[in-house]
C-alpha cells in the first residue's frame, strides 16, 4: 500500500456531554478503542471513588484542599461543581496533546464545556448525547446501580437540567443504537480533523506541491 500523506495538524478537544445514563461512557470507550490518536482527559475530582473506579484512570481522586490549590495555581483548564462535588480538567496534559497533534476526549458537563468554549473555542468540538426516551434513561441508571437510590432520583432530576443545554453543542446524537451512534461519533471526528485551520502543515504542503506544477 502506498504511504499516506501526513499533514501535521493541531489536535482537537472533543467534548461529549449528556445526562448520566445516556450511554456516553460506552460511546467514549468505543471511540478510545477504535482510534489511537485520541486519549481521554483524566479529570480531578473531590468525589469518593465508586466501586471499580481506579485512581489515575477514571479520575484523579483528590481532597478539596488540593483542588482549591490547583484552581489557585491555574492548573485547571475548567472546573465545576456537580452534585456537590468539584470536578476539573488538568491543563498541562491537554496543552501538550494539542501541540503534538493528538486529540483529547472530555467527559465534562455543560459548565465545563462553556468554559472551554470561552478559552479554547478554535480547538473545541462539542457533542451532546441524548437518550431516546425518559424510560431508557431511568432504566440505564437503575441497571448501573452503583449509586444509591436517592442519588439515582437526584440524577434523574438533574438530567432535565443537563438536557436543557443541548443548544450549546455543535453536534447532537440521539443514542438509540450504540453501534450506529459510534459510527456517527467517528464521522464527526474524521470531518473535524480535516478542518483547514487545524491542518497547520497545509501551507508548506501546498507550497511544495505548487512549486512542482
Ligand atoms: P460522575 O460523578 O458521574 O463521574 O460525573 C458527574 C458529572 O461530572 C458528569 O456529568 C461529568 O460529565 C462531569 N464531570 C466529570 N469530570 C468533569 C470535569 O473535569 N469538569 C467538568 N466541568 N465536569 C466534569
Amino acid at each position: 500500500m502506498a504511504t499516506l500523506t501526513h499533514i501535521p495538524r493541531r489536535g482537537l478537544l472533543f467534548v461529549m456531554s449528556s445526562p448520566s445514563g445516556a450511554g456516553k461512557t460506552t460511546l467514549s470507550r468505543k471511540l478510545l478503542a477504535a482510534d489511537r490518536n485520541i486519549t481521554m482527559s483524566v479529570s480531578v475530582t473531590t468525589r469518593k471513588p465508586r466501586p471499580g473506579e481506579v485512581d489515575g484512570k477514571d479520575y484523579h481522586f483528590i481532597t478539596p484542599e488540593t483542588f482549591d490549590e490547583m484552581v489557585k495555581q491555574k492548573q485547571l483548564l475548567e472546573w465545576a461543581t456537580v452534585f456537590g462535588n468539584s470536578y476539573g480538567t488538568p491543563r498541562a496534559p491537554v496543552e501538550e496533546a494539542l501541540e503534538q497533534g493528538r486529540d483529547v476526549l472530555f467527559d465534562i458537563d455543560w459548565q465545563g464545556t462553556q468554559q472551554l468554549a470561552q478559552n479554547m473555542k478554535d480547538d473545541l468540538v462539542r457533542l451532546f448525547i441524548l437518550p431516546p426516551t425518559a424510560d431508557t434513561l431511568r432504566e440505564r441508571l437503575i441497571k448501573r446501580a452503583q449509586d444509591s437510590s436517592s442519588v439515582i432520583a437526584k440524577r434523574m432530576a438533574e438530567a432535565n437540567h443537563e438536557i436543557s443545554h443541548w443548544p450549546e453543542y455543535d453536534y447532537i446524537i440521539v443514542n438509540d443504537d450504540v453501534e450506529e451512534s459510534h459510527r456517527m461519533v467517528m464521522a464527526i471526528l474524521t470531518a473535524e480533523r480535516l478542518r483547514r485551520h487545524r491542518q497547520l502543515g497545509l501551507t508548506d504542503f501546498v507550497r511544495n506541491l505548487t512549486k512542482k506544477l
